[in-house]
């Protein structure tokens, strides 16, 4: 059991306060929710979260974080648990790849985010990771989001491809009710009929979201739509919807990469994103509005 992790005997019923109306997760019940993340605030400005896929290597993930923080990137992402489609596509290099990836982020300065798949596996993410991501296929596991909500770490929590902005948010309600009140929500997109593009990636959701929670919302342009040219123009449309940031995918060469080849971006394509972001994020906060500039 890690140190992060309470012990206990038994799953305790969680009540709300007595006399409670309103749910933790919901905007009413908090002022906006703010993650700190090392020196990064979520939920203030614009917070981008980039990475490849899964680490690969050690050149891979150096090359690649050294890429991303010049380009401005605020949070180094890249997975070391892959939960694949297939059970004969690379899994993830498991603790060697967080011992990478946590190498990357002190060379670079950047804080890192990871996949967290199994409670059993908490104790090793835990130890390496800053922020623990809850992947779109692992949202409805029970025992993860809990387990996770008794952690000292912020949560990432990525919409499930299936689930309804209402399930999204009482998923985030069950790690706030275990008493971890650091958590991150990411639309990346949900399975609908259109098949040109990976997932439809629904940014009414993120607009919805800001409406019913405190917690800061980022928006997956890369999951949500699996193409290289449709990442930039669906990551300006997140952030005039109200996204705190992104999350995207970079690899240092995208066609090598061992998983999500097909939708990486390169060094360049993401610094052409980041500063067009960083632009539209200048110009919304100039033109303000009630929230300091951001809808
Ligand atoms: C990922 O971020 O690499 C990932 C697997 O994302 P999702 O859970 O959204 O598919
Ligand atoms: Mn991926």
């Amino acid at each position: 059991m890690s140190p992060e992790v309470e012990p206990r005997e038994s799953t305790p019923v969680v009540t709300p306060p007595r006399g409670r109306t309103a749910r933790l997760v919901d905007r009413s019940s908090h002022p906006a929710t703010v993650v700190r993340v090392g020196d990064v605030a979520v939920g203030e400005g614009c917070c981008i979260i980039a990475g490849p896929c899964s680490v690969e290597s050690e050149a891979q993930i150096l090359e690649t974080a050294a890429a991303v923080k010049a380009a401005g990137a605020d949070l180094l992402r890249g997975g070391a648990f892959k939960p694949r489609t297939s059970p004969y596509d690379f899994q993830g290099l498991g603790l060697e790849g967080l011992k990478l990836l946590r190498q990357a982020g002190r060379e670079t300065g950047l804080p890192v985010v990871t996949e967290v798949v199994d409670p059993r596996d908490l104790t090793w993410v835990c130890e390496y990771a800053d922020v623990l991501q809850i992947g779109a296929r692992n949202m409805q596991n029970f025992s993860l989001r809990k387990e996770v909500g008794r952690c000292r770490k912020p949560v990432l929590l990525k919409r499930g491809m299936h689930s309804t902005l209402e399930e999204w948010l009482l998923c985030a309600e069950y790690v706030l009710a275990e008493g971890n009140g650091d958590v991150i929500l990411c639309e990346r997109g949900i399975r609908t009929f259109e098949r040109y593009t990976r997932n439809t990636l629904d940014l009414s959701a993120v607009a919805a979201a800001r409406e019913r929670t405190h917690l800061p919302v980022l928006v997956d342009p890369t999951h949500g739509t699996g193409r290289p040219s449709l990442i930039l123009p669906m990551s300006l449309a997140g952030i005039a919807a109200g996204a705190h940031g992104l999350l995207v995918e970079v690899h240092r060469r995208p066609e090598e990469a061992l998983s999500d080849a097909d939708q990486a971006l390169t060094p360049a394509q993401f610094a052409e994103l980041a500063a067009r972001v960083r632009a539209l994020v200048s110009y919304m906060e100039e033109q303000g509005s009630a929230e300091g500039g951001r809808p």
